[in-house]
């Protein structure tokens, strides 16, 4: 199954930083791709390595957005100790400074204040004098600067909430349970402080074992492949993205369930 969700996948293009914004749907599922990071399944082929979605409706972009701190959210560096670190918005970000900085001597005694979440006030309060704002920039800056060198993703448009969210939990099982696929010597991932990342070669901790997908599954996601390259075509061919999201034919997308 593996193997067939990555060929599958192949039809989608792969998007490699910079993007536009616009060119990513409002609801979907991404599938992330890391340099030097090959599948098992015979010949050069990129893995994958996360997978991911967003909860609230509409905020497919703003997640990507978060990831890589892009157009307003690059703002977010421009945070003080009152202020949460840009990784604190992005699990994703998290985890590749909490593999940063193991990796390197100069940042590893920072890792248990890197782990704090300064989204909460609370903890703003009473850990707050102890951060480095220096430091954390650093860090923040060498995570943007891996992401946007080094990873790459795919996406599917899937609108409904709850699909999102099974579909999430299966391709995750699905991958994870890959005996092919490997992580590489040289994985950065391998400097992970979280034996989940380390172990299962994926940028994840939830879901690792969770079942994978079936032939119904496979039927889904197809139809939800085809919709998505249907949908790329529609906004190549349509300047007006809001005027787009009115049209029937992208209302049509949303049933494919
Ligand atoms: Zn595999």
């Amino acid at each position: 199954m593996c193997k067939w969700l990555h060929e599958q996948l192949e039809q989608l293009p792969i998007i490699k930083y910079p993007f536009k914004l616009e060119k990513l749907p409002e609801n979907g599922i991404y599938f992330f791709y890391e340099k030097d990071e090959i599948w098992g399944h015979g010949k050069n082929k990129l893995r994958i390595v996360r997978i991911g979605t967003h909860k609230k409706q509409g905020n497919f972009r703003s997640r990507i957005t978060e990831h890589y701190l892009l157009g307003l959210c690059e703002s977010k560096m421009n945070f003080d100790k009152n202020k949460p670190k840009p990784s604190d918005r992005s699990i994703f970000r998290k985890n590749i400074g909490r593999a940063l900085i193991n990796k390197q001597k100069k940042y590893k005694e920072y890792l248990p204040i890197w782990e704090i979440d300064f989204t909460k006030s609370k903890n703003i309060k009473s850990f707050g004098n102890k951060r480095n704002i220096d430091k954390e920039n650093e860090i923040e800056s060498a995570i943007t600067k891996t992401l946007r060198d080094r990873f790459y993703f795919r996406f599917i448009k899937i609108d409904s909430q709850s699909e999102r969210k099974t579909l999430e939990r299966l391709l995750i099982g699905t991958v994870a349970s890959c005996d092919s696929c490997k992580k590489s010597d040289r994985w950065l991932g391998n400097y992970s402080p979280k034996m989940q990342i380390k172990n299962s070669g994926l940028w994840l901790v939830q879901h690792l074992k969770a079942n994978g997908i079936d032939e119904n599954h496979k039927k889904t996601i197809l139809k939800a492949i085809k919709c998505t390259k249907e949908w790329i075509k529609l906004i190549k061919n349509h300047k007006k993205i809001l005027a787009l999201n009115r049209s029937p034919k992208f209302l049509l997308c949303k049933d494919f369930f």
